[in-house]
């Protein structure tokens, strides 16, 4: 079976390595003459408008789909009256905008920030009647890794700051003060079966995730999987989708979702029975949901701008290594390792994911401890 990918970075790599098992070829539509997923399938480098690669990728894939959000909607639109595409584009188009996200959110009962759409500096002077300051200012499109959005803090920032932003269309949204940022991953196929897995528990530095940890029994795992069940349901989903959320107290705020696999996701690789990437893959083919267990606990550390001495990770016991093959540029993703736990205790996790953090020039995360000898408290 041809699978044809829009974009080709290293979401688009890991699907085709995975893809490999499932005896799948890949073809990637993508501008960048550097595209790291290109040795593992045809690189279709062109701009995505380009309609003799368009048409070239919709007569050779039996399927399409995407690595990321901000390519261009029409051409998912396009493709998707020629040939099968998941997830399908209604669903890009409210992704890749804060505010309908939002909007579906609440009317499912999914508890969010506060927020308000914002089109000018009067929009976002009024606003702050209702919304306290400080909160943040995110454009409603074309936003990531910390991208597009600005703290406000006082009143007299908000002129200079609404053009920083770039006077273009946007949210306000309350600071919420969360006791720990989660993600949860999932994937539903045609006929409406869906598969969870263990949340994942994610910490940022700049609006870059660095670590991602899945614990065995998450206390939110039951409440996380209600909410993003109800998502999927609604928009009759097909393909992996990654719900972000804020834990306040025992309750879970949305705060986005994306329509793809994610890098909270990537420890499922080594960890899962079932990647996310081949669960994705087996959702837009209609093969069978895999599964999506996990007996142990597993960290995720991203390499951001530079790798590691590969000796010194490797020197740290059950790591796994991936390098994307990109050029390393300050703020990029560049690989991430794997940290399992095996039958070591919660100390000995903690030690070598010490040392991993340190590797990765994250000092102040790796002063921390994230296994504790008694698990969190059950919540359902
Ligand atoms: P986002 O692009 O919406 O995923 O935001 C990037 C990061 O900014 C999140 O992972 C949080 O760490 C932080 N953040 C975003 N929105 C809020 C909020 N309303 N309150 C507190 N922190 C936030």
């Amino acid at each position: 079976m041809n699978i044809g990918v829009l974009g080709g970075g290293q979401l688009a790599r890991m699907m085709a390595q995975a893809g490999s098992s499932l005896g799948l070829n890949f073809m990637f539509l993508c501008p960048d003459s550097d595209a790291c997923a290109a040795p593992y399938g045809e690189h279709l480098c062109a701009p995505y408008e380009d309609k003799h690669a368009q048409e070239h990728l919709a007569k050779w894939a039996d399927v399409v789909t995407y690595e990321f959000e901000n390519i261009p909607l029409s051409l998912v639109e396009l493709l998707q009256q020629q040939i099968p595409l998941h997830p399908a584009s209604s669903v890009l188009s409210l992704a890749r905008d804060r505010l309908p996200e939002k909007l579906l959110f609440r009317t499912l009962g999914i508890p969010t920030a506060k927020f308000a759409p914002v089109d000018s500096l009067e929009m976002l002077i009024n606003t702050l009647e209702d919304i306290a300051l400080p909160a943040i200012l995110k454009t409603r499109t074309q936003g990531y890794d910390g991208k597009g959005q600005a703290l406000l803090r006082k009143e007299s920032d908000l002129s200079a700051i609404w053009g920083e932003i770039g006077k273009v269309p946007c949210i306000v949204e309350s600071m919420v003060e969360f006791r720990r940022e989660l993600s949860i991953i999932a994937a539903r196929n045609q006929k409406g079966d869906m598969v969870f897995y263990p949340v994942s528990e994610n910490h940022h530095r700049d609006g870059i995730l660095r670590l991602s940890i899945s614990r065995q029994d998450d206390p939110m795992q039951v409440r996380a999987e209600a909410k993003i069940r109800s998502i999927m349901d609604n928009l009759s989903y097909v393909g992996v989708m990654t719900l972000e959320l804020f834990q306040v107290g025992d309750q879970l705020f949305a705060n986005e979702l994306a329509p793809r696999v994610h890098n909270s996701g990537h420890w499922t690789i080594e960890a899962a029975e079932t990647s996310q990437f081949e669960n994705h893959l087996r959702a837009i083919c209609g093969f069978p949901l895999g599964r999506t267990s996990s007996k142990q606990t597993t960290a995720m550390v991203n390499l951001i701008g530079s790798l590691p001495v590969e000796a010194e990770i490797r020197n740290i016991p059950d790591t796994s290594l991936h390098f994307y093959g990109k050029l390393k540029r300050p703020g990029r993703k560049v690989g991430h390792v794997t940290l399992t736990q095996s039958d070591g205790s919660p100390d000995e996790f903690n030690q070598r994911l010490a040392a991993l953090l340190q590797l990765a020039g994250e000092a102040e995360l790796s002063s921390k401890t994230f296994l504790n000898p008694t698990p969190l408290t059950q919540c359902s």
